[in-house]
Parts: structure tokens; C-alpha cells; sequence
């Protein structure tokens, strides 16, 4: 079941998808997920408290109860994922998992000298390295040439 509510804090749609579970389940692995330092999509870290902050419990209910939840969908592969963003012009850095050794990604590691400038972002002298988290939850860097790079949205 996945179920969809927001984030009080900064108003991003989260979704949380609880597979099979059932709803006491749910509310346990939600009680349990409350106490863990986790980064909200909305780009803010925090260290617990996301029952109240994404409403979590009612959401729950909301899914389970009254039947609003969504039934998972399969997930992207993330060979499709990068495959998806290179048919765009993309170009893609494995994250380190490398888990699509077939499309021959250069590595991030094999970029010596990046400057982390927050949030998973890194820039070398030329070039950006904008985190691109797949759905499957891997890592990749979209990267992109200094000149030809758009303005970070850096977030207040
Ligand atoms: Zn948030």
C-alpha cells in the first residue's frame, strides 16, 4: 500500500510506500521510521519526528481504512531510469553501486577533487555534479559543464 500525504514543514507530496503490509504493520514501521534521522524530499534533514511532520498516522488510516491508499506500481529499473535521462542528452555518473554495469558509466570516485556543495552536490573546477537519486533509491550525478549549467535552487 502506498500511501500519499505532505509535508507540514516545507509542503513537498510525500509518498511511502509500505509494500505489503498490513496496517498495524504499517503504523509500526512508521513508529519506528519516527525516531530515524532521514531526509525529507523536500531537501531538509531531520532527526525525528516524521509521524507529525508528514501526518503519518492519519495517512495510514486514511489509506487503509478508508480505501485511499495507492496499490504500488513496479518500480523503475534504474537501467531504464538512466537510460530515460541519457535519451534526454544527460550525461549520467554512477553513484558508486554501480548497478547498470552494462551502460558503462563513468564513477564518481573516478572524479578526484570534488567540492560537496551540500545536499549530495558536488563541482569540480568545470564541471557540476547534480545528485539524481533513481527510484530504486541509487545514486547517479547528472553532470554538467560550468558554462552550460543552470542556477542551483538553493534552498532557504
Ligand atoms: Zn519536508
Amino acid at each position: 500500500m502506498i500511501i500519499r500525504t505532505r509535508c507540514k514543514k516545507c509542503g513537498v507530496t510525500i509518498k511511502l510506500d509500505f509494500g505489503g503490509l498490513t496496517r498495524d504493520e504499517a503504523l509500526a514501521v512508521a513508529e519506528k521510521m519516527d525516531r530515524t534521522p532521514r531526509e525529507c524530499p523536500g531537501q531538509h534533514v531531520e532527526l525525528s519526528g516524521w509521524n507529525r511532520m508528514w501526518d503519518i498516522p492519519a495517512a495510514i488510516h486514511r489509506a487503509f481504512d478508508l480505501g485511499e491508499g495507492d496499490e504500488p506500481t513496479p518500480v523503475l529499473s534504474d537501467r531504464k531510469y538512466v537510460e530515460r535521462l541519457m535519451t534526454e542528452g544527460k550525461t549520467i555518473i554512477d553513484g558508486g553501486r554501480n548497478t547498470v554495469p552494462e551502460l558503462l558509466l563513468p564513477a564518481i570516485h573516478e572524479y578526484a577533487g570534488l567540492i560537496h556543495m551540500g545536499f549530495g552536490n558536488f563541482r569540480s573546477e568545470t564541471h557540476l555534479f547534480l545528485r539524481m537519486d533513481s527510484p530504486k533509491g541509487s545514486r547517479f550525478y547528472e553532470r554538467i559543464a560550468l558554462e552550460d549549467s543552470k542556477p542551483v535552487r538553493i534552498p532557504a
